[in-house]
């Protein structure tokens, strides 16, 4: 039973036929951990806290840098110096005093994911090396959760959804690519709103994972070009051999 202050703060959503009082009852109950706090863990985390998630486990090792400030739009200048998952949390709460908030100041492996998504309803992939993007995807095939990948860098971005018996992050990218080739937002750069929007669609399929809303980029990934507007969703072919999700795949063949 939601009381009138919560009817009140989340109206606009209730009004959905999508949500209504029951959808919102159920995000109160519902638990997302955000591996990364950064820029894309920000909005996540933000639109997650904002619209009554009961519970965000927030992983991240890093503390907040001057040059963090113009995309990760959780933090101010007084926050220079202070943990990520610190400042995310005072400033989540100032949002929604009620989300229930485990701080976790960690760079999360692939057991220590497990362990933390065992307890979840959703992983959201923020981090921003391929080392921990793979650690998350075997973490949350092992658990059975559902996992939303996103990335970002310069004016382009990309979100897939990861579920057991589709398609995974490693088949998409089966190998990281030479640390040469790799491009990160702090050597080739980015501009904020791109990490916004990629942020907005990854904390949206959240909402249609808890909340069992048809749309969720299953087994697809959603390329986004923010300087010429361009969305494509391309499918992504299983890899037979994948390490991280093969195994599951005939497993659901099976039934
Ligand atoms: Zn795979």
């Amino acid at each position: 039973m939601l009381s009138r202050e919560q009817i009140s703060r989340w109206s606009c959503q209730v009004l959905l036929p999508e949500i209504g009082l029951k959808g919102q009852s159920r995000l109160l109950e519902s638990s997302v951990l955000i591996a990364g706090v950064g820029a894309l863990g920000c909005g996540v985390a933000g639109y997650l806290a904002a619209a009554g998630l009961g519970r965000l486990v927030l992983a991240d090792h890093d503390i907040v840098e001057i040059g963090n400030l113009h995309r990760q739009m959780l933090y101010s200048t007084a926050d220079l110096g202070v943990p990520k998952v610190v400042a995310a949390e005072a400033r989540l709460r100032s949002i929604n005093p009620a989300v229930d908030i485990e701080a976790v100041q960690e760079e999360l492996g692939e057991l220590r994911t497990r362990e933390l998504a065992a307890g979840v309803d959703v992983v959201v992939d923020c981090t921003d090396s391929y080392e921990s993007r793979y650690a998350v995807n075997a973490a949350c095939l092992e658990a059975g959760i559902p996992l939303v990948h996103g990335a970002c860098v310069g004016f382009a971005g990309q979100v897939m959804t990861v579920r057991r018996g589709g398609p995974c992050f490693r088949c998409v990218c089966p190998e990281p690519p030479a640390p040469e080739d790799r491009m990160s937002c702090s050597q080739v750069g980015i501009i904020g709103p791109v990490a916004g929007i990629v942020a907005s669609i990854m904390a949206a399929e959240v909402f249609k994972l808890v909340l069992g809303i048809p749309g969720v980029l299953d087994g697809v990934l959603l390329a986004i070009d923010a300087q010429y507007n361009e969305f494509a969703q391309c499918a992504v072919d299983v890899w037979d051999e994948c390490p991280d999700c093969a195994a599951y795949r005939v497993e659901v063949e099976k039934r």
